[in-house]
């Protein structure tokens, strides 16, 4: 599904490294990345770097549905003034 990426380069370990993170790629292509991440140092900072980036994001997302419960506490107060 992936015919124009070549896992031997870093360009195209870069490419794939989105996939390869919401785990889109087959086990076959997520095994050429994990190969090369663990031969290349530059394609491995680039993905702990998306690897955190997307961590934070789902974090960040996840916290975005908890003011519910805040706004309902501030509107609960705002009803006993
Ligand atoms: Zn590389």
């Amino acid at each position: 599904m992936h015919d124009s990426l070549d896992f031997d380069t870093c360009l195209g370990v870069m490419q794939a490294l989105d996939d390869y993170l919401s785990r889109e790629l087959t086990p076959e292509e997520a095994r050429q990345v994990d190969e090369h991440l663990e031969l290349c140092e530059l394609c491995m900072s680039h993905f702990q770097f998306e690897r955190a980036l997307v961590m934070h994001i789902r974090k960040k997302a996840q916290e975005v549905r908890a003011p519910a419960t805040l706004r309902a506490r501030v509107l609960s107060m705002l009803d006993q003034i």
